[in-house]
């Protein structure tokens, strides 16, 4: 096997196996999702910090075997930071924070196309500090309807007085966030909160909308999953690269950009690449980077 040391800051980084084709019938090595990471390194590292990492793994590439991994791998450099989180068994797991360049650097020489991230962080593990609507488009829906709903669910919120942020799942559909940042919304809250805005817009646009998992009902509709403000579920991490053809992004846009591509109804155009995430990163900043920042308050918690 090729290895190089790399160097980064005090660190030094193995690498290994930097020709391997990732990503084969689009050509992406892992020289190049290193270097995706590294490029992207200064908008992700605050979304992955002091969070518990799911390293999703693709040791052969998008075509070969691949899995979740939420112990963190007991072969790793002593530099790399974890926590020890307690389990429904009584037992402990020992999870990464990636809160380096190095350690992203190593989780990717593990090939870990996808990095997966909870709601809280590892301190306060109870205590989401956003809240999440996954949507999901059901058979015979796609993304251009999931814009419609997000648009509908930016309205919402904004009429409750809550600021929200948006994401492509860089797969089928798109997540919107909240940012909370207070210490006394809990779980229990963000699930109440946002399983009730799920109902409400099931009622408003019954032939578009449901808010139930069954595969019936997700026909023709969008899904609004609001069960994943969990605080054992994960959501994909902003600007994670993911495994399908292509090397794409879970990627933040503008809402103007929403309402742009939901008008345009082309569901290609709401996919983005390691390319168009570097570009507009270089462009515009951190657009996610209010998730991080804003205190908001749900109404009545
Ligand atoms: P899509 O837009 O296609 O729905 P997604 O990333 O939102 O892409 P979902 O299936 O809706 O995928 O799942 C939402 C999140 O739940 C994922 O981003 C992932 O973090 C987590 N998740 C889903 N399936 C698993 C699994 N089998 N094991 C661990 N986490 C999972
Ligand atoms: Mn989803």
């Amino acid at each position: 096997m090729k290895r190089i040391a790399a160097r980064i800051g005090e660190r030094v980084v193995s690498l290994s196996n930097l020709d391997k084709d990732l990503y084969p019938s689009y050509g992406f090595t892992k020289a190049d999702v290193l270097e995706y990471y590294r490029r992207i390194s200064p908008c992700i590292l605050p979304h992955l910090r002091d969070r518990a990492l799911t390293l999703k793994r693709y040791p052969d590439g998008i075509g070969g075997d691949h899995f979740f991994e939420k112990r963190c791998p007991a072969h790793r450099p002593g530099w790399v930071e974890t926590a020890n989180i307690p389990q429904s068994g009584g037992e402990e797991m020992t999870v990464c924070l990636v809160n380096g360049l190095h350690t992203l650097m190593w989780v990717e020489n593990l090939a870990s196309l996808e990095l997966h991230v909870p709601l809280a962080r590892v301190s306060t593990p109870g205590i989401p500090d956003s809240m999440v609507f996954d949507l999901d488009p059901g058979e015979g829906a796609d993304v251009i309807d999931c814009g419609h709903i997000a648009l509908a669910l930016r309205d919402i919120l904004g009429d409750l007085g809550l600021e929200c942020f948006v994401k492509t799942s860089g797969k089928k559909g798109l997540h919107v966030y909240v940012p909370l940042n207070r210490e006394e919304t809990t779980f229990d809250d963000t699930r109440r909160f946002s399983k009730t805005l799920a109902q409400v817009l099931e009622r408003s646009y019954p032939q578009k909308v449901t808010s139930v998992m069954a595969k019936d009902a997700r026909k023709g509709r969008v899904f609004i999953n609001w069960s994943q403000n969990g605080p054992s579920n994960t959501t994909v991490c902003v600007y994670s690269l993911r495994a399908r053809e292509s090397p794409t992004v879970s990627l933040p846009l503008a809402w103007g950009e929403i309402e742009r591509l939901t008008r345009q109804a082309d569901p290609g155009e709401f996919q983005f690449i390691h390319s168009d995430a570097l570009q507009r990163a270089e462009r515009d900043g951190d657009l996610f980077s209010g998730l991080l920042e804003l205190r908001q308050t749900l109404p009545g918690f």
